[in-house]
């Protein structure tokens, strides 16, 4: 049975639960996925190159591609624009590849919006204890900013139910693995489905 069309999945969560470390660890091993490198107006950090971890944009050049409503959505984060390129997801997705996307909650809501059909995948923190354990040892944050991070993660951790699965990172390699399964039987789905 061939599929015609990929799957978009999804994986979000809360700050400092570990999406960026999954998802590379995810990519580290033998896939088939499609990574969408989104668009940020954030400054590149060192060890980080322009095309590869993001296309790095100026403020007014993000406007203009949110004028010209080239982003599938989008979101700001830190005072910082972060969004996913329609034209590739959808080429992409047309051309009967997987697409995966690891964006903050907001932006997957509006996702969820233009593709209901996605998978959404929750990444949980194994308590909030640890998150913000996570958070407080990211770096140089001022307390003040660690506590607004910790009262976003709340809300966001609140979005969870409009997810298709929740998957807890209290290990990197099993949320991989989970994921991966998660992406086996959405495909064994899909088949009988078009049966
Ligand atoms: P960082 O600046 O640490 O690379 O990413 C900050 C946050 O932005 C992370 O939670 C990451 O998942 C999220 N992010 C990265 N790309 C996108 C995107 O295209 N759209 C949205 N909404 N969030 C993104």
């Amino acid at each position: 049975m061939i599929e015609e069309k990929g799957i978009l999945f999804i994986l979000s969560g809360p700050s400092g639960v570990g999406k960026g470390t999954v998802r590379k660890a995810l990519f580290s091993r033998d896939t088939d996925l499609k990574y969408s490198i989104s668009m940020t107006t954030r400054q590149q950090r060192p060890g980080e190159k322009d095309g590869v971890d993001y296309f790095y944009k100026t403020k007014e050049a993000f406007e203009a591609l949110i004028e010209q409503n080239q982003l599938l959505e989008y979101a700001k984060y830190v005072n910082n624009y972060y969004g996913t390129p329609r034209n590739y997801v959808e080429e992409t997705l047309a051309a009967g590849h997987d697409v995966f996307l690891e964006i903050e909650v907001q932006g997957a809501l509006q996702v969820k919006e233009n593709f209901p059909e996605g998978v959404f995948i929750f990444l949980f923190p194994p308590s909030l204890e640890e998150l913000k354990n996570r958070i407080v040892h990211r770096g140089t944050e001022s307390a003040e900013l660690v506590l607004n991070r910790l009262k976003e993660a709340r809300k966001e951790i609140e979005m969870m139910d409009a997810y298709d699965y929740v998957v807890v990172n209290d290990h990197v390699d099993l949320a991989v693995e989970k994921i991966q399964s998660i992406i086996q039987s959405e495909h064994l789905k899909r088949e009988r489905i078009a049966k």
